[in-house]
């Protein structure tokens, strides 16, 4: 497997299949590993960039979970044939990493009031650095997680919008044994507090049994809130959209809650 430090050395694995992570890799990304391998496309490209533009907080951007030398060996034992880990944030965004994000954003970033009105800026952030990748790396497909649904949306939208010439292939997510889905912030959980977090699955799997979104929602976040967790949203929306739920449309149910000051995000098919 081969290390790409620089973005001028990607050229040469230009029509591949990119699978785009900020690093602290887990089993969830190295699924995507695996479907990347699937799909076909060659070679399988990992990035691993903490992405400064998508953060809003830079004590999150601060304490990050990293550990590049880890990341580039499991990508290596899971079969990825290149790693590009940018040397710096120039080497991805040369002309500054505060230069906004140059397109529109899709409205399933900011319309429907979830991920991007908690986090001001993340989804120009994330457009920015997948536009970015693209432009770099020039993959036929890219993978992304269910886990971090709305992204996977905003991607498809955005996708779709700039007509880019890259397949999506998504994956599902990934769960640890207690329920909660794996993610590199749940390092920053204690011992406790990461079984603990099992209760966001839990709570989901019960609002799933009740069946009618708004008594679902409600249920869903008292649960929460009961223990413990400080509740951002606990809603159930059109999976597309991510607007109101309609009739005869696949629906999702979303959620973001901080538990021990870590902030998790999380979601699920509804009404199946
Ligand atoms: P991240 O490193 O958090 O930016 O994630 C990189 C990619 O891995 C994104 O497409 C995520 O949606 C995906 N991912 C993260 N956690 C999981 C998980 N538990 N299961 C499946 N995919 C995941």
């Amino acid at each position: 497997m081969e290390i790409v430090r620089h973005r001028d050395e990607l050229r040469q694995h230009w029509g591949g299949v990119l699978v785009p992570t900020m690093g602290a890799l887990h089993e969830g990304h190295l699924s995507l590993i695996d479907r990347a391998r699937e799909s076909g496309y060659a070679p399988v490209m990992v990035s691993v960039f903490v992405n400064p533009a998508q953060f809003n907080d830079p004590e999150d951007l601060r304490r990050y979970p990293r550990d590049p030398e880890r990341d580039a060996a499991m990508c290596g034992e899971r079969g990825a044939d290149v790693v590009y880990i940018p040397g710096s944030a120039e080497d991805v965004y040369p002309e500054g990493v505060d230069a906004p994000f140059s397109g529109a954003l899709p409205p399933v970033a900011t319309q429907p009031g979830l991920e991007d009105a908690y986090r001001p800026g993340h989804f120009a952030g994330v457009c920015r650095v997948g536009t970015r990748l693209f432009e770099l790396a020039r993959p036929a497909a890219a993978t992304f997680g269910e886990k971090d649904w709305q992204q996977y949306q905003t991607a498809r939208q955005l996708i779709a919008a700039e007509r880019l010439p890259v397949q999506i292939i998504p994956g599902p997510t990934v769960r640890e044994p207690h329920g909660l889905a794996m993610s590199s912030r749940n390092e920053l959980l204690s011992k406790d507090g990461r079984a603990h977090a099992g209760q966001i699955k839990a709570a989901m799997d019960a609002a799933n049994e009740v069946g009618h979104p708004a008594t679902a929602e409600r249920l869903g976040r008292d649960r929460l809130q009961d223990a413990g967790f400080d509740v951002e949203y606990f809603v159930v929306r059109d999976a597309e959209t991510l607007l109101a739920p309609e009739p005869g449309r696949a629906m999702r149910v979303l959620v973001a809650a901080v538990l021990e000051g870590i902030r998790l995000i999380d979601n699920d098919t509804f009404g199946d």
